[in-house]
């Protein structure tokens, strides 16, 4: 029986997205020898309720000197990090000394605030090229992955923080005992561990599969990260829902007894159990609905082709691997994706190798439909493409379920 990677429970498995490749490998065209693949499934412990991946993907292999995502790419993204870091500065870091540790601060985009307000800051992120983008923006950075001997390491050279901050980065640790051992050797008495990520509730309701693959290792509830704090001496006091990245989850998390826990937990933990998000049951209707988005999909992107329509698609996000390899795509269906990002241009997609080009080809001339791979930043895109549906493009889109707008 498989065990659960925290608690070593059992795991049940409730959904297999088959052969899929690394989420963020964009490849040369004509360097395709070799792609790495694994198994995509996800399952459920029986006694943490953690729901993760049955496989683990190496480390390295996702995060390295040329990991393409830049986190200041969106302007909401942007203005959400200045907010959490204008938030920090007014709360929690008022102190005579106060000191933040991000954990994948990646290119700086929420540490950038604190360090133009003066304040002491260590962002730890593995990937190199994000990193030296941070350095270039004078944020102080560490490329290294965190997990205990990290977190010793700062200790020892830094002291230890009132707050850890880590945004969608938690949910890509199969070692999380690692991580919550070094939170609790780095944190002052009465810190806090602040981290936000994707979550289950938002997952199940809006069925939004692609945030399954390799870089998510854990989609996250209240529960599993209340039960996971515990073992570490630490408590969950407080519970944010936010609509980014399609839904997400700020825990805070303290000291056992450090700090009273904000209604808000309870009130969480209480409309998870009322949605079923801790049983199977749950995960596997959202497995059917997720196999009913895959046919609908290919259904009607095949009816396209016959039909002589042009589609392209917008956005070559890590979570589009899911989609285009659960549902076999390829260049005979999607002509080409075009993204902003210019690491991933001219590259193809990982598995599914369709061409990846620069926003400038979607308008080149505007295609017939799009399908938009990157749906969590739909309102930012569809206003910034206003032009494209007035020349009657048509978006599609494939969640909570396959319509076009
Ligand atoms: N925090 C940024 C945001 O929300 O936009 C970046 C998120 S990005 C999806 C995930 C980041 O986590 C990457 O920059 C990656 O290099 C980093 N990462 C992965 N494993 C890590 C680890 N063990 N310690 C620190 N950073 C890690």
């Amino acid at each position: 029986m498989p065990e659960c990677r925290t608690c070593g429970g059992a795991l049940t498995e409730v959904y297999d997205f088959g052969r899929q490749p690394l989420s963020d490998a964009f490849l040369e065209p004509d360097k395709l020898e070799g792609e790495f693949f694994y198994r995509l499934a996800v399952g459920m412990c029986g006694a943490c309720t953690m729901v993760q991946l049955m496989e683990e993907v190496p480390r390295d292999k996702m995060f390295h000197e040329d990991y393409p995502y830049y986190s200041s790419g969106s302007e909401v993204m942007r203005k959400h990090f200045e907010h959490t870091a204008r938030d920090f500065l007014d709360t929690e870091l008022t102190g005579p000394d106060p000191f933040i540790v991000e954990i994948g601060s990646n290119d700086g985009v929420m540490l950038k605030a604190i360090a133009d307000a003066g304040v002491k800051h260590l962002g730890v992120d593995p990937s190199g090229a994000v990193t030296e983008r941070a350095r270039s923006k004078g944020i102080r950075t560490r490329t290294a992955f965190f997990e205990e001997s990290e977190a010793l390491a700062v200790v020892a050279a830094e002291g230890n923080a009132d707050v850890i901050f880590a945004a969608n980065t938690i949910c890509h640790i199969p070692y999380l005992d690692s991580i919550f051992r070094g939170v609790a050797a780095l944190l002052k008495p009465n810190g806090i561990f602040v981290f936000e990520d994707p979550y289950l509730g938002d997952i199940v309701e809006r069925a939004s599969f692609d945030q399954i693959y390799d870089e998510h290792f854990y989609l996250f509830t209240a529960r599993a990260v209340r039960n996971m704090a515990r073992r570490f001496g630490l408590e969950l006091v407080d519970v944010e829902h936010f609509g980014v990245h399609g839904g997400e989850v700020r825990y805070t998390i303290a000291r056992q007894g450090a700090r009273e826990p904000k209604p808000a937990v309870e009130e969480l933990l209480a409309e998870e159990d009322a949605r079923g998000l801790a049983q199977l049951s749950t995960l596997e209707e959202f497995g059917l609905r997720v196999t009913a988005i895959k046919d609908d999909l290919v259904t009607l992107l095949t009816k396209l082709r016959d039909e002589g329509k042009r589609v392209v698609a917008y956005g070559a996000t890590a979570k589009s691997a899911t989609v285009a390899n659960l549902c076999g795509l390829g260049p005979d269906l999607v002509e080409f994706v075009c993204d902003i990002t210019p690491q991933k241009q001219n590259r193809v997609t990982p598995g599914s190798h369709i061409p990846v080009r620069g926003p400038e080809a979607f308008r080149d001339p505007y295609p017939d439909y799009a399908l938009l791979f990157a749906w969590n930043h739909a309102d930012e895109i569809l206003a910034k493409e206003q032009e494209f549906r007035r020349n009657g493009g048509k978006w599609i889109l494939y969640v909570p379920d396959v319509h076009t707008v």
